[in-house]
């Protein structure tokens, strides 16, 4: 794909940018090595805990441009840009301030004699990542391993790429040496190679399915490492219990935030048989008041998709479902006029023939089941291909923790919707991927975790 920065409101070329060659590739990857075999991934980590902490700063410097950059470039409200660039000045403080505890030497219990486990760099790592997010699917592959020593390689989408080149400049610019996190304007047989050399140890992507499915097979014919973090469709379940107007304005965040680009935002609402008709007219109101348009504009509740084909695609998505039975309830049509926008939309009477039934929509539509009791809701929000996360709003918590046990995700939220924090695991089950990002558990994902034995006297 050609990596082209188009405003996906106005569709303005911005810019483009060269893919690189495979000699620049070579080189990138050659840099990379080097680094991994000096005193930079080798040696103590303070040093690399110094430049991530001088990133952190570098990113609040730069706020607002990062902010504005986002939002040109994918089409993210202004609000929410600035709160993903707060987010990955908060993973980077994160790592530095708790590294040293996380990755210190663990005893290990055993009668052969004094044991531990240390915790080591790989090697090179391969990033792929998405457009959803330009700047935190980046930090959340930057930080752990600039902590734990592994010198990345970034394939980021070819739709953000002024986001990728910013993302590197602001390494570089926190003192990083030359290496330790390159972005590369690389095609797909680009990424193929370098995952096939023996310089690179581990792959991190987030993305789709396809390509999730892709690159895991890439990974697995070389027995690299892989962390797959990948498609979702959370259910967002609203109790009879529940204060219906919060559990809608919570509904209305957790599917249109990042105009319904979210892995982990809301897709499928079930609603308890009680109260769905009263949630179903409340949600509605909300959504056709929202306003559309510039996400520049703070007043506005509904931006662009990230560009014109993806939109296209949302819109043949709805009109497959439709076809196939299931009700428009509201919206359902691309926005007239200049730039990528689609009406948010409501779908309900999805049965389990429509393929709706088991597709992510990413993008600004809901889909809507009306359930009896927990086991109906067990039942359909497993009977998914995915296993993301999930959310329940109710004021019975402790239903909501027996729920929450049975159902079959990465992570499931009470009474808030899923989002995201530095300390809280992030990844899912099923083809929602593998393996997690953030926190210590996302940490020690792509390490050695070394054993060291001194047998008895
Ligand atoms: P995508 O089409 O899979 O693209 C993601 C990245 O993969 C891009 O950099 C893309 O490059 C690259 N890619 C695609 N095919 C490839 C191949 N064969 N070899 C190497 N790289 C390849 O996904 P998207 O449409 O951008 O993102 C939306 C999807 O990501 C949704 O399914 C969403 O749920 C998921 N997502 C998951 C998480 C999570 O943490 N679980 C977070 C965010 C998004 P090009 O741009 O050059 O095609």
């Amino acid at each position: 794909m050609p990596y082209r920065s188009v405003n996906p409101a106005t569709g303005e070329v911005m810019k483009t940018f060269d893919n690189f060659t495979d000699k620049q590739i070579e080189s990138a990857l050659a840099g990379a090595f080097a680094l991994y075999q000096s005193d930079w991934s080798r040696g103590p980590m303070v040093r690399r805990l110094q430049v991530l902490s001088r990133l952190a700063d570098r990113i609040d410097d730069r706020a607002e441009e990062l902010a504005r950059t986002i939002t040109l470039e994918m089409g993210k409200r202004i609000g929410e840009a600035r709160r993903e660039v707060a987010i990955i000045a908060a993973i980077a403080r994160f790592y530095t301030e708790n590294s040293q505890s996380f990755l210190a030497p663990e005893p290990v219990k055993t009668a052969l004699g004094d044991a531990w486990v240390e915790h080591h760099p790989i090697g090179v790592v391969v990033a792929v990542e998405p457009w959803n997010f330009p700047l935190y699917q980046l930090m959340r592959v930057c930080a752990p391993n600039m902590v734990v020593g592994n010198p990345v390689l970034a394939k980021h989408a070819s739709i953000v790429p002024q986001c990728a080149a910013v993302f590197e400049e602001l390494v570089l610019a926190a003192g990083a040496p030359k290496g330790v996190w390159t972005n590369i304007f690389a095609s797909g047989e680009q990424v193929a190679a370098l995952i096939a050399d023996d310089r690179v140890q581990g792959v991190a992507l987030t993305g789709s399915e396809g390509a999730g499915s892709v690159v895991a097979s890439q990974a697995a014919k070389y027995l690299k490492k892989s962390v797959m973090e990948l498609g979702g469709a959370d259910v967002f379940v609203v109790l009879e219990d529940a204060d219906i107007d919060k559990a809608v304005e919570m509904g209305i965040e957790a599917r249109l935030r990042g105009a319904g680009q979210v892995c982990n935002g809301a897709k499928r609402f079930l609603l308890q048989e009680r109260i769905a008709k009263a949630f179903l007219e409340k949600f509605t109101d909300r959504v056709a008041s929202i306003k559309i348009g510039d996400p520049m504009d703070e007043s506005v509740g509904l931006g662009p998709l990230c560009s014109v084909p993806t939109r296209d695609d949302i819109a043949k998505q709805v009109e497959r479902a439709v076809e196939a039975g299931a009700t428009l309830h509201y919206g359902g049509k691309v926005v007239e006029g200049p730039g990528a926008f689609f009406e948010p939309t409501i779908l309900t009477g999805i049965t389990r023939e429509n393929p709706a039934y088991f597709e992510e929509f990413f993008g600004p539509v809901a889909q809507v089941y009306v359930v009896k009791d927990d086991d109906e809701i067990v039942r359909l929000a497993n009977d998914s291909h995915y296993g993301l996360s999930g959310a329940i709003i109710t004021k019975d918590v402790p239903r909501a923790k027996a729920l929450a046990s049975r159902i079959e995700t990465g992570s499931v939220w009470i009474n808030t919707s899923s989002f995201t924090a530095p300390e809280l695991p992030f990844g899912g089950v099923k083809r929602s991927g593998y393996g997690r990002e953030l926190s210590e558990y996302g940490l020690k994902e792509l390490v050695n975790q070394k054993l060291v034995l001194v047998a008895n006297g």
